[in-house]
């Protein structure tokens, strides 16, 4: 589970993490306002505007918006509100913004020899050395994909001991390579630690911080202030039962509708790209199923597992999800009856015949659905699709896997 940046802001208060103040918006006429909160007491007034999306590279696509007066807030927020966003992160078609952050600005140290002290924090969990480690670098900002990608040893990994975590000597270690100087160092510690902290007690899997910033010195802050302006986090969900408060922040309008109706029932079921819908009882088995649609030249639509014991109603609904998908152009269900019956699915596949509303009005499959039966009462559930032939024009029987996929991809 994901949340939204102004929340993530929230939590690295909680974790004693420094974080301008700001709120979040979701019309652009409460922009004047917040721009006014968020500028309080600054000698020249400056606030950044920021689209509050499960996405990151909003600098570049010119929805992170430093403004320096309230109309020029509205104008960013009324921008950002009516139109999608698109960067690498994000789907081709971009993401509807519905919430916006307003915050003050902060003012970002320029380094010496060129750019901003803008740096990058992350702690996450390393399968390779099966430890949670931090990542660091002193190249953070807007270009950190890259920077990974061409020069790997510009970051910097420092692994989390198992019960005592990320300790005060890594730390500094860290900061030091990072070229943090003076009191610095002691906030940029403080910053990690709570980070991992944070990490581990929230049952993260990635907990970000970028960029973490120096601010421009002050006389109150001669050496400037080390502070997060750009937060991410992904949370286990398997963890979530023990985080009510976490749960709470969930933003259900970003997640994908059918996801959440699946959800409902019981189903497992996630969105991909391709044109044929499969329906199929166990994780393992659906894999498979993908798997030898893709041998055959086909690309799945989803991956769905009804599950070992679904209902009737259960599967009409899978049946609903995967059909209200407009790329659909084929169905292809794979059944292996273990604890699930074949009469079971047998009699869900003939209620969503005779049950589907298409988006035109007609009822019925429009498209080819190929099905494959084997296990606990077969025989009951191949005579109760034969006896409703007619009802399901568009279906056909097949023996076994690969007859099943190739007939699919065949059809589609
Ligand atoms: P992202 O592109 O989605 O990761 O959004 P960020 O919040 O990280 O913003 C992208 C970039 O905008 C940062 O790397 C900064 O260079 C710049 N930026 C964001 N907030 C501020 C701010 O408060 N002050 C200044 N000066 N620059 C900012
Ligand atoms: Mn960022």
């Amino acid at each position: 589970m994901k949340i939204h940046e102004y929340q993530a802001r929230e939590l690295l208060r909680s974790y004693g993490i420094p974080v301008p103040g700001g709120q979040m918006i979701e019309s652009a006429s409460a922009a004047a306002a917040a721009f006014a909160a968020a500028t309080a007491g600054m000698k020249s007034p400056l606030a950044v505007v920021k689209a509050q999306v499960f996405a990151g590279g909003r600098g570049k696509a010119g929805f992170v918006k430093l403004v320096k007066t309230a109309p020029e807030a509205t104008e960013a927020a009324t921008f950002m509100l009516s139109n999608r966003m698109k960067s690498p992160q994000t789907p081709p078609e971009g993401l509807e913004v519905g919430k916006l952050l307003v915050a003050q600005a902060a003012d970002i140290a320029p380094r010496s020899g060129g750019g901003a002290e803008e740096f990058y924090l992350a702690i996450t969990t390393d399968r390779k050395t099966r430890r949670n480690i931090l990542i660091a670098s002193r190249e953070g900002g807007v270009e950190i994909e890259q920077i990974a990608h061409d020069r790997p040893e510009a970051i910097i990994k420092e692994p989390l001991h198992p019960v005592l975590g990320l300790q005060g000597f890594q730390a500094r270690n860290v900061a030091y390579k990072l070229g943090f100087k003076g009191k610095q160092v002691g906030q940029a510690v403080k910053v990690m630690q709570g980070l991992a902290r944070l990490f581990v007690e929230k049952d993260c899997t990635l907990a970000e911080i970028n960029p973490l910033i120096i601010t421009t010195p002050t006389p109150d802050a001669p050496e400037g202030n080390v502070i997060a302006i750009d937060a991410k986090f992904s949370f286990d969900e398997n963890g979530l039962f023990r985080h009510p408060e976490l749960a709470a922040l969930a933003d259900h309008t970003e997640e994908n509708q059918a996801e959440m109706r699946a959800q409902k029932f019981g189903l497992s079921y996630i969105a991909l790209d391709g044109n044929i819908g499969c329906l199929v009882n166990g994780a393992g088995l659906a894999m498979a199923t993908m798997d030898i649609v893709k041998l055959h030249g086909g690309e799945p639509a989803n991956f769905l597992d009804v599950g070992g014991s679904a209902t009737e109603e259960a599967v009409t609904e899978a049946f609903s999800i995967i059909l209200s998908d407009p790329a659909v152009k084929g169905v292809m269900v794979n059944i292996f009856g273990g604890i699930m019956k074949c009469d079971i699915i047998a009699q869900g596949i003939v209620n969503a015949a005779t049950k589907h509303k298409n988006a035109d009005g007609s009822v019925g499959f429009k498209v080819p659905l190929v099905v494959r039966l084997e296990g606990t009462n077969v025989e009951a559930g191949r005579k109760l699709l034969n006896d409703a032939k007619s009802k399901i024009p568009s279906m056909q029987a097949a023996t076994d896997l690969t007859d099943a996929a190739k007939k699919v991809c065949a059809a589609v």
